[in-house]
């Protein structure tokens, strides 16, 4: 069967976007069609019906955001195709296109973005990136480390966590490296044709974005590699929302070297948004710091712990505000009180710029702009060194203040939804609406009163005036009477039980009251596009009042967090120093309670410390503590400890544990191994290594003598190194240039007491034959592993003393009595015969305790 017309404009449509599900909208319905139909009924549940011979399923438009949401969700890109203009006779078809795309990080409405988490797009192409929130603005440029390209993506896709990455097509499918590292991430990949990524249109599409000839000022040139992926990206964006992204304005070039760098498994074992137990945000680093009190804050925040600063002067200037809100506590709780009225201002500006904000986000920016000025109400010149340049300009700021009165007078604040004729602007704010708006009510009087006079005039007890779409205002004569209507009553429908008529005088009420309700809604919606035109016209200071109130509320956050948590300001130093005394590790410390975690000194002057010490004494916290006092320190905060004295360190680098990588297919050794060297070819003298039991999931033999060598290799290279190990025979080796610490341990008493205080030296044993007693694991099984190692390691000698790993106390293992190392379960029956008195029980109850004491010893 021919393709009927409508049907020839959608195939037409369709064609440009194969790779899109297309809306395409048909009155109050989106509809959908052939393959898209039939996948979109299937993954949202919905009825497939068929137009001629081709599936069809629909949504109503105004439930399209719900629909939109689980479609993103799945992994679809939409294409929206609208009705622009609607034919003149009803035969003609519409014109339609397609105004837009929606794809994960593209969206700007509130629906689809999570609040508290950014949404980028990450653009690669040969080792060089670009990244952008376009709900923002923020776009970044970056250059991926040079000497390992692959590791510096899977760095770069674990700090930003793109929802989507646009790639050139050739790299991904020639490149089994890069295509593997891209495959990884969750985001959304599009790849696109070589050519989006050239050099030479890259230079003109970014130019012409921010409006200027050259990008000399933004530190590019037009043979910068960057600018490929660069312009990459802002051609997709533009291609996506089909209109002029205005609300990006600015580039940031990232050089690698002003950031502490850290790769992505080292980003991933500090736990510093999602816990490796669950990959939840639980037990995490950002969730013990946090404090802020607004969304964009709580963003600006993760922005700081993912990008921490390898710049004395630019951490200074942040810990110089900490301190101020550390210091003057009533302007913190004035300041913390006032911030949370804000609302998400460089998101709102955005929706406004690109045409798409509802009315609630104008009381959105009317609140931010009351929020900013009661924040410098007190001294307007205090903040003024954290305002960008058009906050310095009070004639700005007198803009927004009267937009934001402006905004008060005219919108009323409890309506919520989108653009509703008669519900977005107040009565009172403007004499034409309300003039419009009276005629429109009047009418309603006028109409009653008409009909009265009617009544009267025919004589008609039983007239009903009414209204319908199709037939406008009418009046209703029920059947019995109609034969009593007048001359000039004219018929325009009949129903079972009477008949409807208009006159001509009703005609021209109606025609009145329907241009004044027109008119009223054209002036209602000239009055709102004008208030957001005012928005607009003053963007660029809107968006830095919005930055400025994120960066203030980091800044009260961290110093309610230093004040709450008790936390010292650090100093940084260009120094090739680390000394940190009474050092804690804030998240176990939080979940520990108060008072409760035992604080480590650090003194990094000898540079490899090698640390060894029982199971569960530790060495995994004091280790990772450092790191994360290392991080926090270059992020401008203050940090868990009584002191701190922190060179400025280029790297750091977490390897902990052997976890298991599944997901990449590579056995936990290998994973240990690639990562061991990824470190060594990497760490400078000016980083911070924490190496956590390296050398497991292989041979005692092997993992051992690859930590000794680790070990020397990381000494060589001077880097400022934690070394935890269970191999204690490393500590027996040439020492130099190597401080052995090792946590104390209380193994006076009976049961071994870990102290949680680090001390000079080597642990005695690895006690792990203790912890497995400890465990209940048998004493049969206890005794012979005792025996064991006496046999065969009785060569190895520790701390002078010969024959045996364990310690005094352990040696008495193979003498004591067997009692003495039973298992709970025994201690119980141990226990309950102690405890029971022959002399008071009955038979009965002797021979009931008797059988069940028997069941258990079985
Ligand atoms: P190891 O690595 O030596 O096996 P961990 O560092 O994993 O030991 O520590 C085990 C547990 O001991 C931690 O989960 C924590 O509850 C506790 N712990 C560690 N260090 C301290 C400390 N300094 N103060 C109090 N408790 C601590
Ligand atoms: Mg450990």
């Amino acid at each position: 069967m021919a393709d009927t017309p409508l049907m020839k404009q959608y195939r037409q449509i369709k064609q440009e976007y194969p790779d899109k599900i297309l809306f395409f909208r048909l009155g109050d319905f989106y509809e959908m069609f052939d393959e898209d139909a039939v996948e979109v009924s299937a993954l949202l549940n919905l009825t497939l019906t068929h137009k001629g011979d081709s599936p069809m399923c629909g949504i109503p438009y105004h439930a399209v955001r719900n629909y939109l949401k689980r479609l993103l969700d799945a992994g679809k890109k939409i294409a929206i195709c609208e009705q622009m203009s609607l034919s003149d006779s009803p035969k003609a078809l519409a014109r339609r296109e397609v105004v837009r795309i929606v794809t994960p990080a593209t969206v700007v409405e509130e629906d689809f973005l999570a609040e508290t988490d950014s949404s980028y797009i990450l653009s690669v192409f040969q080792g060089y990136c670009a990244f952008c929130e376009v709900s923002t603005g923020e776009f970044r440029l970056r250059i991926l480390g040079s000497e390992n390209r692959i590791a510096s993506l899977r760095a770069i896709i674990e700090q930003i966590r793109p929802k989507e990455m646009l790639v050139c097509e050739d790299e991904y499918f020639l490149d089994t490296d890069f295509k593997e590292a891209v495959d990884l991430s969750p985001a959304m990949i599009t790849k696109l044709a070589p050519w989006y990524f050239s050099l030479k249109t890259g230079y003109k599409i970014l130019c012409e974005q921010v409006g200027v000839a050259s990008l000399a000022s933004f530190g590019l040139n037009e043979k910068d590699k960057v600018i490929g992926p660069a312009g990459a990206l802002i051609r997709y964006i533009r291609e996506t929302s089909k209109s002029s992204v205005n609300q990006i304005s600015d580039y940031k070039l990232d050089i690698e070297s002003s950031y502490v760098s850290i790769d992505e498994s080292s980003r991933k074992n500090l736990e510093l948004f999602r816990n490796l137990y669950d990959g939840t945000v639980s037990n995490t680093l950002f969730e013990t710091i946090n404090r802020c009190k607004t969304n964009s804050g709580t963003r600006l925040l993760k922005s700081f712990l993912n990008f921490p600063l390898h710049d004395k002067a630019l951490i200074e200037a942040r810990q110089k505000w900490v301190k101020y809100f550390h210091e003057n506590n009533s302007e913190l709780e004035r300041v913390r009180s006032c911030i949370s009225g804000s609302r998400d201002l460089n998101r709102l500006m955005t929706r406004i710029i690109l045409k798409r904000a509802v009315p609630r986000d104008l009381t959105g920016i009317k609140q931010s702009i009351g929020t900013f000025f009661s924040i410098i109400s007190e001294d307007p010149s205090r903040f003024s060194e954290l305002f960008d340049s058009s906050l310095r300009d009070n004639s700005n700021l007198e803009k927004a203040f009267s937009l934001m009165q402006e905004i008060d007078r005219a919108v009323n604040e409890d309506f919520l939804g989108q653009f509703n004729a008669g519900e977005v602007i107040k009565d009172g704010y403007d004499t034409l609406l309300d003039e419009k708006r009276k005629l429109m009510e009047s009418g309603n009087s006028v109409l009653s009163e008409y009909l009265d006079k009617e009544k009267e005039k025919s004589g008609l007890t039983i007239l009903k005036l009414g209204y319908n779409r199709v037939y406008g205002y009418y009046l209703e004569i029920p059947k019995g009477q109609v034969s009593k209507a007048p001359q000039y009553f004219i018929r325009i429908q009949t129903l079972v039980n009477g008949e409807r008529y208009t006159t001509e005088e009703l005609k021209g009420y109606e025609r009145q009251i329907s241009e004044a309700s027109s008119q009223a809604e054209e002036r209602e919606r000239e009055l709102y596009n004008n208030l957001i035109a005012e928005a607009a016209s003053i963007s660029s200071t809107l968006n830095d009042m919005g930055s400025f109130m994120s960066l203030l509320d980091v800044y009260q956050g961290l110093a309610t967090l230093a004040i709450d948590s008790d936390y010292v300001c650090p100093e940084i130093t260009d120094e090739d120093v680390l000394v940190i005394q009474g050092g804690r590790h804030p998240v176990v410390e939080k979940h520990l309670g108060p008072g409760k975690f035992v604080s480590n000194d650090l003194d990094m002057s000898v540079r490899f410390c090698l640390i060894t010490g029982p199971n569960m004494a530790g060495k995994s916290t004091y280790l990772r503590q450092n790191a994360l006092i290392i991080l926090l320190a270059h992020i401008g905060s203050f940090v868990p400890a009584r002191s701190a004295r922190i060179g400025l360190t280029d790297r750091i680098f977490c390897r902990v544990g052997a976890m298991d990588n599944l997901a990449r297919g590579e056995s936990t050794f290998l994973v240990d191994m690639q990562e061991t060297s990824y470190i060594l070819r990497n760490c400078t003298d000016r980083s911070f290594v924490i190496v956590d039991e390296v050398g497991r999931g292989t041979s005692t033999q092997d993992g051992m003598s690859l930590a000794y060598a680790i070990m020397k290799n990381l000494i060589s290279k001077r880097a400022k190194t934690l070394f935890a190990t269970h191999y204690h025979e490393l500590t027996m080796m040439d020492m130099s240039g190597i401080r052995l610490l090792t946590p104390a341990v209380d193994n006076s008493g009976k049961n071994v007491v870990f102290l949680r205080k680090m001390i000079e030296g080597a642990a005695s044993s690895s006690y792990g034959i203790h912890v497995a007693r400890l465990a209940g694991v048998p004493y049969q099984v206890i005794r012979e592993a005792q025996s064991f190692q006496n046999r065969h390691f009785a060569d190895y000698g520790i701390n002078g003393k010969q024959g045996n790993l364990f310690s005094s106390q352990d040696d008495d293992l193979n003498t004591s009595e067997e009692s003495e190392y039973l298992t709970p379960k025994a201690a119980d029956i141990i226990k309950e015969l102690q405890e029971c008195n022959p002399e008071e029980l009955t038979p009965m109850q002797a021979l009931i305790l008797l059988s069940k004491l028997k069941e258990e010893a079985q």
